[in-house]
């Protein structure tokens, strides 16, 4: 193999596992973000939060109802009971308990209104519910791919990491320097292929030195324009 194949196979590996790097941190950023989830949970507690204080004014109706009725009974049978004779103090009771029945009757309108708003309430209760369970299922569905996925990325990674140790084996210290110094002006691909006479690359044609350089075996020949180190495809004459 000539170094210029050597160092393209080295860039080729290299560049895969920066893709692999790359797709895992989107992947650990997509994990992290489960915004709809927590979107669904708010509505719930809200709905939570509309019925519970509905659902203790309908207590308080009630337990008001039952002791005006309590007093009303009390006080109808103080005044069957023969006890009382004072006429004043009779009419007073029995004015006492046409006023608590009227409140009732008013009472019992304001516990009808509320069990209809606590019946709305809980059907939201119920569908905020629903939507909960429905948006965490596909949340775990989508998160289970991305684990998928991400635990194929880190076998790929540790394969292509195993693939660049073989593949520095047969790089010599001084091609290496090259290489690592071309690196960071080159985007990472310090290698080009040579598509005819073009560096693949740039895109700028060659001269016919340096194409011959090249298919002489002339170590390291450099692109004209871009200065990467030029190489046949692998697989082609
Ligand atoms: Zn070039």
């Amino acid at each position: 193999m000539s170094q210029a194949l050597a160092l393209y196979q080295l860039q080729e590996i290299e560049l895969g596992i920066l893709r692999c790097q790359k797709r895992l941190s989107e992947i650990a950023a997509a994990l992290e973000d489960n915004q709809a989830v927590a979107e669904a949970r708010a509505r719930l507690e809200a709905a939570q939060k509309t019925l519970t204080p509905l659902h203790t004014r309908a207590r308080n109706l009630e337990l008001e109802i039952q002791s005006n009725a309590d007093k009303i009974r009390a006080t109808d049978e103080r005044l069957y009971s023969g006890s009382v004779r004072n006429p004043k103090e009779l009419q007073d009771m029995q004015q006492e308990i046409q006023a608590l029945k009227r409140r009732n009757a008013e009472l019992e309108d304001t516990l009808l209104e509320m069990m209809l708003a606590v019946e709305e309430a809980e059907a939201a209760l119920a569908s905020a519910r629903a939507d909960l369970q429905q948006i965490t299922g596909d949340w775990e569905t989508q998160n289970q791919n991305l684990l998928d996925e991400q635990a194929r990325l880190k076998a790929d990674e540790t394969r292509l990491a195993e693939q660049r140790r073989q593949a520095l084996s047969h790089i010599s210290a001084e091609d290496l320097k090259l290489y690592n110094a071309l690196k960071p002006r080159r985007h990472n691909q310090p290698v080009a292929v040579l598509d005819g006479d073009t560096c693949a690359a740039c895109g700028v044609e060659q001269t016919m030195a340096i194409i011959s350089d090249l298919d002489r075996g002339v170590s390291l020949v450099k692109c004209m324009s871009c200065g990467r180190i030029l190489v046949r495809k692998p697989g082609k004459a």
